[in-house]
């Protein structure tokens, strides 16, 4: 059973709301994206004009969502937030584009989701800013055009490879965030425990860091399930003791690893001898979505030095051996 404390799509939206960032600034990691943002919004708020098209990609809980309203804040204009699922007919995307005022932010989250159908008209919208549809139906049907105001589209994905080429190629600014690192997550939990108003020491914040998945979401999510025992116990701040005792007793990874990460070394070790093994033959083992495994679990297991992506296949690192308990195999040893 996956520890629902580690699943970094579990949100709970009035807390996270509280806990966002709102301006580039205040964004903790992913310097490079942030840097290049900064400049982008810069220029074209000097231009004048709307921000080029965004796609922020990669794993849940990075920041995409937070990144997309920063976004909006920084350009100074509204953000219409939506998903890909959401919109199902023409006219539902329809009515959210023609209410967009100039420079505005039309956020859809889990763009990949998006109908193919929607998916045409949004081509037109992003490159010409204009609206073709038909009403009515039968002998009556007839096209309409409806110009629009120069929009930004921010569309955000886990799975970047599930978007077709057209729409890919109509987002002119493309980042992709990554797992951050314990040093990074610590300064969160700072950040996060300050807004909380609750006390933390530097190693307190450190043991929910490294646990954490390199993932803000989950941070955030330890750091309140821990402050729960730090208050129970009479303490006014968190140290690493009750971290690591509330962790501990909610059943977290030292490393953070939830149970698919897990089964998926387990597989290479076990089944495969350590690997090399390939990214089909793995999935298939243990049931997951190949595009899943290289776009979600793969890069934190590389990340944290548990797997390598070899030319031949993917290889258990002697860590996960170390990790799992298993005596490596001298033969593949690397
Ligand atoms: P999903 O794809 O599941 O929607 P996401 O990538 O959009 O996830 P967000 O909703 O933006 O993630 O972030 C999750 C939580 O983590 C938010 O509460 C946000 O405050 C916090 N968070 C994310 N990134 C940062 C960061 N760099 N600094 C501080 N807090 C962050």
């Amino acid at each position: 059973m996956q520890n629902p404390l580690l699943n970094p799509e579990e949100k709970d939206p009035v807390i996270e709301e509280s806990l966002r960032p709102s301006s580039l600034q205040e964004f903790v990691g992913q310097k490079k994206v942030i840097q290049n943002l900064s400049i982008f919004v810069q220029a074209a708020k000097k231009r004048g004009e709307a921000l080029d098209h965004v796609i922020l990609s990669g794993p849940p809980g990075l920041g995409k969502t937070t990144l997309a309203f920063i976004i909006a804040r920084e350009m100074g204009v509204q953000i219409k937030p939506t998903t890909g699922p959401v919109l199902e007919k023409p006219g539902d995307l329809a009515g959210l584009l023609t209410n967009l005022e100039k420079g505005d932010v039309l956020f859809i989250d889990e763009i990949h989701r998006l109908n193919p159908v929607i998916e045409e008209y949004l081509y037109s919208a992003m490159e010409d800013y204009k609206l073709d549809i038909v009403i009515d139906s039968g002998p009556n049907a007839r096209s309409v055009q409806i110009e629009l105001n120069h929009f930004t589209l921010v569309g955000a994905t886990t799975r970047k490879g599930l978007l077709t080429a057209p729409l890919r190629a109509r987002f002119g600014i493309d980042m992709r965030l990554d797992y951050y690192d314990a040093e990074l997550l610590q300064r969160i939990a700072h950040r996060t425990a300050g807004i909380l108003n609750f006390g933390i020491t530097d190693k307190g914040a450190y043991e929910i860091a490294r646990r954490s998945r390199g993932t803000p979401r989950i941070v955030n999510k330890l750091l309140r399930r821990t402050r729960d025992f730090a208050q129970v116990d009479g303490l006014d701040a968190i140290d690493d003791a009750i971290a690591d005792k509330a962790l501990n007793a909610l059943d977290v990874d030292k490393n953070g690893l939830d149970e698919m990460d897990i089964r998926i070394l387990k597989a290479i070790i076990e089944n495969y001898k350590g690997g090399p093994v390939g990214l089909g033959t793995l999935a298939v083992a243990v049931g997951e979505d190949k595009g899943t495994i290289e776009e979600v679990y793969e890069p934190f297991l590389i990340k944290e030095g548990f797997m390598q992506r070899t030319p031949k296949g993917r290889v258990a690192t002697a860590q996960s051996y170390k990790y799992l308990g298993v005596e490596e195999d001298n033969e593949n040893a690397d």
